[in-house]
């Protein structure tokens, strides 16, 4: 980290990634005073990624969080791109929102690192691939870390860093006290698959399924368990259906290849992905949306 680089010094960002994570994340940074750059490969998708800070702006000046002023502010702050090097140019920051692919994810790191300045801090916000991979063929890992935020991510208050094995502690430092510049809670996590929040939650998910299975309870009776018993704010089969069963497998099938077959997928979690219901994104998974 450079001497002059701290989480309030950060003025300028690029988000990698227009899509449901990636506008969010770029909505909270340009509303803690950061001029950002939206980028995606796809101009659908910062078209869309905009009009959806938009809608969740208004949302916000509706409910009386937000001003006018406070949204014009924010909106003069955020710009879009498709073109990488150009939107690097500057960056102290840079968050990676692209889809979920080890390989993917390597690739883009080394065209970032070639585009920003040494000591540009450089996160993803991966949910469960491993930061230390992520990171394998970087010149300057030191300055890589996972920053995982939460959907809808201007709402959620936990931002989960993630400290690969190379992480310098200081950068680990900085990632924290902008996830708190940027709303957030910050908890810290060594680079364990799932970290923490996945681990747990798809545990729980998964025991849901089980559960539904074997025809224990309804999938709405499960959820009320767990939000009027345990005061979940939602039980793990309607967050699964907001989520994603795709997303969801990919995860079980990811933590059961590393933490063993407590993770293993459930059979009415891959029929159900085999059939589309993929959850509220295709109009039914656990429920019908
Ligand atoms: P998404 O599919 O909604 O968006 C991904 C975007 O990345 C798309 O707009 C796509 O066009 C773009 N893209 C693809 N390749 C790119 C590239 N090379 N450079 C720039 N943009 C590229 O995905 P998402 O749900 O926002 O997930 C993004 C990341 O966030 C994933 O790593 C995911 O695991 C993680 N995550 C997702 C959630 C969630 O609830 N969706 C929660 C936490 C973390």
């Amino acid at each position: 980290m450079s001497d002059s680089l701290n989480a309030q010094s950060i003025s300028r960002a690029v988000i990698l990634g227009a899509g449901t994570m990636g506008n969010g994340i770029a909505q909270v940074c340009a509303q803690a005073g950061i001029e950002v750059v939206l980028f995606d490969i796809n101009d659908d998708a910062v078209a869309t990624g905009l009009a959806n800070i938009k809608r969740m702006l208004a949302k916000a000046v509706e409910k009386g969080k937000a001003s006018p002023e406070d949204v014009a502010a924010t909106m003069s702050r955020l710009s879009t791109s498709t073109d990488l090097i150009a939107s690097c140019a500057g960056a102290q920051l840079v968050v990676e929102a692209i889809p979920e692919k080890l390989e993917l994810k390597q690739s883009v790191m080394a065209q970032i690192e070639s585009a920003v300045a040494d000591d540009c801090l450089i996160a993803s916000n991966t949910s469960s691939l491993s930061i230390t991979k992520i990171s394998a063929g970087m010149n300057h890992p030191q300055r890589f870390l996972g920053m995982h935020f939460f959907n809808p991510v201007p709402l959620m208050a936990l931002l989960e860093v993630v400290v690969g094995e190379q992480t310098d502690a200081a950068n680990c430092d900085l990632a924290v006290e902008l996830s708190k510049r940027l709303g957030k809670e910050p908890i810290v996590v060594q680079d364990a698959p799932g970290f923490a929040s996945s681990r747990l939650g798809v545990c729980i998910g998964l025991e849901a399924m089980r559960m539904v299975e074997d025809g224990v309870a309804s999938a709405a009776d499960i959820d009320k368990a767990m939000e009027l018993g345990y005061r979940h704010p939602m039980g793990p089969l309607r967050l699964t259906d907001l989520v994603g069963l795709d997303v969801r497998l990919g995860i079980a099938e990811y933590l059961c290849e590393k933490l063993g077959d407590r993770f293993a997928p459930p059979q009415i979690l891959r029929d159900m992905v085999a059939a589309g219901k993929l959850g509220k994104k295709s109009g039914e998974g656990f429920y019908k949306w």
